[in-house]
Parts: C-alpha cells; sequence; structure tokens
C-alpha cells in the first residue's frame, strides 16, 4: 500500500397568487399531507457515483478534517478527476493505494496502514479528525477499517480523532458518503444536558455562506441555540439529548437521522428548503418547535420570500410548461420535482430516487402533482427506454448518461451539480431555477 502524491489532492417563482410559504394556490395547501403517492420499486442494472464523491463537499465543510481513502487506483483518479482540484492546494483527502500485494494478502494491510497514517500525521499536525473510508477493493479483502480506526484513535490519543466508513459503490450511492460520513460522527458528539435548554441541531452539508444565512434567520425568529452538523471544526462537535431538535437540511441522512433519533433527539418533518416554498416551510416547522407565532415567521421570512420570488421570477418563462425526467442520482429529486412543478410550473413526467425514505421526503411527496410518477431504485435499460419514449424537455441524470442522450437530441442537467451548488434558502432559489433553465436556454442558442 502506498499514498501516492500524484493522487493527494485536496475537492419558480411563487405564483402571482402565492400564500404566505410562497406556493402556488393547486388546490393543496403548501403543508397539508397528500394522499400518499405509490412509488414502483425497481432493480436492475444502475448508473451512479459511488459514495466517494460525498468527500468532495465534507473535505471543503470541515476544515480540520482529512478523508483517507483506502482504495484502489481508481478510487484515487475518480476522486482526482471528480474533484478538480489544483495539485499545488492543501490537499484535505488522499487516497492510500492498495496494490497487489495487498490484494493477494502477501503485505499486512493493517502495518501498511498504521505506516501511511504515521507519515500523514507527521506530515500533517493540522489534522484533527481523520476518516479512514473503505472502498470496493477495502470491502472485498475484508479490511476491517472499523477496528483499525479504534487502534489508530488509541495511538493518537488527544492528538487525532480516528473514525471510518465506507464510501464502496458496492453499497453505497454518492450521497450515502455524507450519510455515513455523519453517522460515524454520531457516536462522538458529546451528550447534553438532561436540562439543558431545547437547541435546534440542522444536519446536513450546507455551504458556509448558506449555512450563515440559516444562522441569521433562526436568530430573527428567536431560536437562541442553533448548531449544526457537521461542523466546521472537528473538535466543536455539537452536543445532543432529549431536547435536540434535528431539521434535516439534506434528504440523503436516513442513518444519521436514525442515530440522532435514538440519542433521544426528535426530528421535525419539514419539506427541504429548497425554493421559496420548500425554505418557508422548513423554517416553519423550526419556528412551531421552538414555540414561536405565525406573525413573527410571516415578518422574518418575508423578504427573503420577495426576493427569491424576484430571482425566480426572470426563469419561470423559460421552464413553466416544460416536461423534465429525473433519473436517481442523488436522493434529492423528489423535493427538486416539488420546487419545479409548483415553483416553476413544470410538468415532472418521472421522478426517479435511488432510495425513498418516505419518513424523511413524505413532505415533499405529498407536495407533488398528483399522477407523478415516481419510482424508488434503477434498472437503467428499461429507464432509458422510458425517457427515450416520453421525449423530456429536460432529463436530470447522471454524468455517464447525459452525453449518450444528448446525441440522441434529449436536454440534459448534470444531476451533480445540484449537489456541488449552493442551492438552498432564498438567496439561492434563483441560483437553483438557472441549473434548470440553463440547458434549455443553451438549447435554443444552438438552434439556428
Ligand atoms: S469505491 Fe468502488 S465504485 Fe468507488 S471508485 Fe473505488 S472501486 Fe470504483
Amino acid at each position: 500500500m502506498r499514498s501516492s502524491a500524484a493522487l493527494v489532492s485536496p475537492p419558480p417563482c411563487p405564483a402571482p397568487d402565492s400564500g404566505a410559504t410562497g406556493a402556488p394556490a393547486d388546490g393543496r395547501a403548501a403543508g397539508s399531507v397528500a394522499p400518499t403517492v405509490e412509488a414502483t420499486v425497481e432493480r436492475g442494472p444502475r448508473e451512479v457515483f459511488c459514495g466517494l464523491t460525498g468527500i468532495i463537499w465534507l473535505h471543503r465543510k470541515i476544515q480540520d478534517a482529512f478523508f483517507l481513502i483506502v482504495g484502489s487506483r481508481t478510487c484515487a483518479h475518480l476522486m482526482q478527476s471528480a474533484a478538480g482540484v489544483m495539485i499545488f492546494a492543501e490537499p484535505r483527502f488522499a487516497t492510500a493505494i492498495l496494490e497487489e500485494r495487498d490484494l493477494a494478502g502477501l503485505a499486512d494491510a493493517n502495518d501498511e496502514l498504521d505506516r501511511e497514517v504515521a507519515r500523514l500525521l507527521e506530515r500533517r499536525p493540522d489534522i484533527k479528525l481523520l476518516f479512514l473510508v473503505g472502498s470496493c477493493p477495502s470491502e472485498v479483502i475484508k479490511l476491517d477499517l472499523s477496528r483499525a480506526a479504534q487502534r489508530l484513535s488509541a495511538a493518537y490519543a488527544g492528538r487525532t480523532r480516528v473514525l471510518s466508513y465506507s464510501g464502496s459503490g458496492l453499497d453505497t450511492t454518492f450521497t450515502e458518503g455524507e450519510d455515513a460520513a455523519l453517522a460515524a460522527l454520531v457516536p462522538e458528539m458529546p451528550a447534553a444536558a438532561p436540562d439543558a435548554a431545547s437547541s435546534l441541531l440542522v444536519v446536513g452539508t450546507l455551504a458556509d455562506v448558506v449555512e450563515d444565512q440559516f444562522a441569521r434567520l433562526f436568530a430573527a425568529l428567536g431560536i437562541d441555540s442553533v448548531q449544526f452538523l457537521p461542523s466546521r471544526s472537528a473538535e466543536a462537535l455539537p452536543s445532543v439529548g432529549p431536547n435536540t431538535r434535528v431539521l434535516l437540511a439534506q434528504p440523503f441522512l436516513a442513518e444519521t437521522a436514525r442515530l440522532l433519533e435514538k440519542r433521544g433527539a426528535r426530528r421535525l418533518p419539514a419539506p427541504f428548503p429548497l425554493g421559496a416554498e420548500g425554505t418557508t416551510l422548513w423554517l416553519t416547522a423550526a419556528a412551531e418547535a421552538f414555540g414561536i407565532d405565525a406573525d413573527t415567521v410571516e415578518r422574518v421570512t418575508a423578504p427573503g420570500r420577495e426576493r427569491a420570488r424576484a430571482a425566480l421570477e426572470s426563469h419561470r418563462s423559460v421552464l413553466a410548461g416544460r416536461r423534465v425526467f429525473f433519473f436517481p442520482d442523488s436522493q434529492l429529486e423528489p423535493a427538486l420535482a416539488r420546487v419545479l412543478s409548483r415553483e416553476m410550473g413544470m410538468v415532472p413526467v418521472e421522478v426517479a430516487t435511488p432510495y425513498l425514505h418516505r419518513g424523511l421526503m413524505e413532505p415533499d411527496l405529498a407536495l407533488l402533482p398528483e399522477g407523478t410518477r415516481l419510482v424508488e431504485g434503477q434498472h437503467v435499460y428499461e429507464q432509458l427506454d422510458r425517457c427515450r419514449a416520453a421525449r423530456p424537455d429536460l432529463t436530470v441524470c447522471g454524468l455517464g448518461l447525459a452525453n449518450p442522450l444528448e446525441a440522441e437530441g434529449l436536454t440534459t442537467k448534470w444531476s451533480i451539480e445540484l449537489v456541488f451548488t449552493p442551492i438552498q434558502g432564498y438567496e439561492q432559489a434563483g441560483d437553483l431555477a438557472e441549473l434548470f433553465a440553463r440547458p434549455l436556454l443553451r438549447d435554443g442558442l444552438l438552434k439556428v
């Protein structure tokens, strides 16, 4: 096993008749519970990145953490090309490459891992949290990274905490990597005192600028104690206990949510904070849990809603009435389809998502247009057939499918951009709509 320096790298506007949430009056009140949307479960070949990809946004967020992938050259190349980073930038992730001797069992992979970690920590005293990230090769040779993490945590106690999780493509899709990383952090979170005042814990990686915007909104609402997971520093992990109220900022965190609930926290059901409506309902869920009155919510959210309305308006003319087809990728699909249909007037033809955690997604599902075809999982060939037959105006899919579909005359949007780009909250609503409008505008320009 060796670390290669070359492979080490740092990763609608509401309709005019909108109500207070910014949602159009479609006969279904925002926040009301619609009949359960039925989903077709599909199993077969799938086309999606593995969980290693989450490192690209996680390493930017937790500024004193380091992600050491224990994997192959393929893993290293995926990270290097997906992150698109400058080689001279200070890296916060790397790949310890399992070579043939390791894979054949001719070398003790644990000894080699210990040696690589020692070299890394000697060179990088700033690392306070080290994640050992499992991959397909490390799982195939049954390298037990959780035991390695325990051993290394004891060896570097007081200096660097060592945790592990799997980003293997054998059992994770790309956003599940974040879920696995945050789930590994939950047991490390300090216990909140049983008599502590209620606090709000926002869970899911948000760009720092978005996190700051939400922190200001919560403060304006009168919610004083707000923490974020992941925190910007691994040494400032938030506390958790029975008085913690959890608000998920991302829909792909089922295991993290389960572990937080196991530690006594209570999750607040809400649509995800995408678009004017989702952001308002998300903030309202927190406000209600902290006993904040509706007038205050209206006063605090009105300026943001109005800015979102103005930002979205210019994109509505491009998107309204256009048909959109989602391939399963990030688990953001139901929430995105909700924004596009209710706030931009688009028509979701098919909304597929890798996993449908109804407990987390029901508030978004309840706001999808009746009759939306909802699919959990993927049989990529059958889905491609349905997409070709439907000929949607816009297809949201992974990088591997986008170019072939473009060659067939379909307009596509790379779904990974929706995870890399800050799209949550009022101030980003216009950017979110623009991500979908841009390919349609580009097509219009290219047509002679
Ligand atoms: S973890 Fe598996 S799927 Fe992901 S890059 Fe490595 S080998 Fe490929």
